[in-house]
């Protein structure tokens, strides 16, 4: 099989990875990769959301299965652009991207398909949002309802904070026009897990469940980022409790797709709040986190490309799909600054070192490899990534790793996988 994997993170890093280890895949290209990939595979230097160049691409080069790694390219409509030129896609159609790509739709699905989540209201006039606001009172969440790369969200403990927010997406459109709409939802309360499954229209097969690490400081303080750290499983999500999971929301979700005539194929994360009333869902997500990807991989015992293959032809019932017992554990190695601004152009070196620790593999994200040294170019640097037998190991054999690491100006949490250990 050629493949061709869409994106430039550590989860793509960690797709190719894992892609590679099969013994049915020959050549994988990552358009536009990183430092990492470029070991794995072939880069090329083409944009996740230049869609017709990608298609040109995989059809000149006999690609057998385009995997997009972000949402974009998927929102955006790769999936129906590569049907129409008859090439496999593992991942949905931009109608059921929308699961994603707008809140309000999110919503509206969830509540066809009687999935338990935070009462709601939708609005695209800021005057009826602020009277909204005004008559539930707080606290309160506001989100702006299309991709707004994790900022769009505002937790509001007080009215006033939630008009505010109000004014900067709808009036000053903070977001353009991911804030048309603005979807208001109560505040829930609870701890947070990640439910990952592959999906093949009919069939919906899980990973282990995960959990990340949103916020940029120790203990879960300070501005919320795209994610410093992961691990599987989370002990708040047991594996006892998968199939009520499934049932409640995501063969629900699948099935009210389904009779849209929208199959959803590929990907279904569920952000879930683990509330004293049960599961509720946050929010869908249509690909793999990042940087739940990173330790679910090294997880993952099946062969990925079979599995992805399964479900874009529709047999994943009659195809195993097995994790390991062990724990994993990613501790991401940021630039300093980041989630605002952050210098790059650092040296990076100590994988090797690194990948002595017993069971450490480094995905990289925000790397380039200039001249054979490879340089820090993003704001999440890489993610060291770790198997131990316990939570416990895992935790140390992954900072470990993180201090072969030699990069000036890194940043990293210490406190990864702090919720499951307590
Ligand atoms: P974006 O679209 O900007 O990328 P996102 O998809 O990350 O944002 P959500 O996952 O919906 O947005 O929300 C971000 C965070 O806000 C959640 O991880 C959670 O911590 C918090 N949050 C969202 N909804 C609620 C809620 N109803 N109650 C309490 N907290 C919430």
């Amino acid at each position: 099989m050629r493949i061709l994997i869409v994106g430039n993170g550590g989860r793509e890093h960690a797709l190719a990875w894992k892609l590679r280890q099969s013994p049915k895949v020959k050549d994988i290209f990552i358009a536009p990769g990183n430092g990492g990939t470029a070991l794995e595979g072939t880069n090329v230097p083409i944009a996740v959301d230049d869609l017709p160049a990608l298609v040109a691409f995989a059809k000149e080069q006999g690609i057998d299965l385009v995997v997009p790694g972000p949402e974009l390219p998927l929102v955006l409509g790769i999936k129906d652009a590569l049907d129409l030129a008859g090439i496999p896609c593992f991942g949905p159609n931009a109608f059921a991207a929308q699961l994603e790509g707008s809140k309000a739709f999110a919503k509206y699905i969830m509540e066809e398909a009687g999935v338990p989540t935070a009462a709601f209201g939708v609005f695209n006039e800021f005057e009826d949002a602020r009277e909204y606001v005004l008559n539930v009172g707080a606290p309160i969440v506001v989100k702006a309802d299309g991709l707004a790369a994790g900022k769009g969200v505002v937790v509001a403990q007080t009215t006033d904070e939630a008009i505010t927010a109000l004014e900067e997406i709808m009036l000053k459109q903070a977001f353009g026009s991911s804030g048309a709409h603005v979807v208001i939802e109560e505040c829930l309360v609870g701890e947070e897990v990640s439910f990952i499954a592959f999906c093949d229209g009919k069939t919906v097969k899980p990973l282990p469940s995960s959990q990340d690490h949103k916020a940029a400081g120790e203990g879960d303080t300070g501005p919320n980022t795209g994610g410093m750290g992961a691990y599987s499983p989370a002990p708040a999500l047991p594996a006892d409790r998968y199939d009520e999971i499934i049932d409640l929301v995501m063969k629900p979700v699948c099935e009210t797709l389904g009779r849209k005539d929208k199959p959803f194929i590929g990907i279904l994360y569920a952000g879930l709040m683990m509330t004293a009333k049960g599961p509720y869902v946050l929010e869908f997500n249509v690909r793999f986190g990042d940087p739940e990807c990173q330790p679910l991989l090294m997880r993952l015992h099946s062969d990925l490309a079979e599995v992805m293959m399964a479900c874009v032809q529709g047999r994943l019932a009659e195809t195993p799909l097995e994790a390991k017992p062990e724990t994993t554990l990613g501790v991401v190695v940021a630039a300093e600054g980041y989630p605002g601004s952050y210098p790059r152009g650092m040296e990076i070196s100590g994988f090797e070192e690194a990948e002595t620790v017993p069971g450490v593999k480094v995905f990289q994200a925000g790397t380039v490899l200039d001249n054979g040294v490879t340089r820090a170019n993003g704001g999440r640097v890489l993610c060291v990534t770790a198997l131990g037998a316990t939570l416990a190991e895992a935790q140390k054999r992954a900072y470990e790793g993180v201090a072969k690491i030699r990069m000036d100006k890194a940043y990293y949490r210490r406190d990864i996988g702090f919720k499951g250990l307590r």
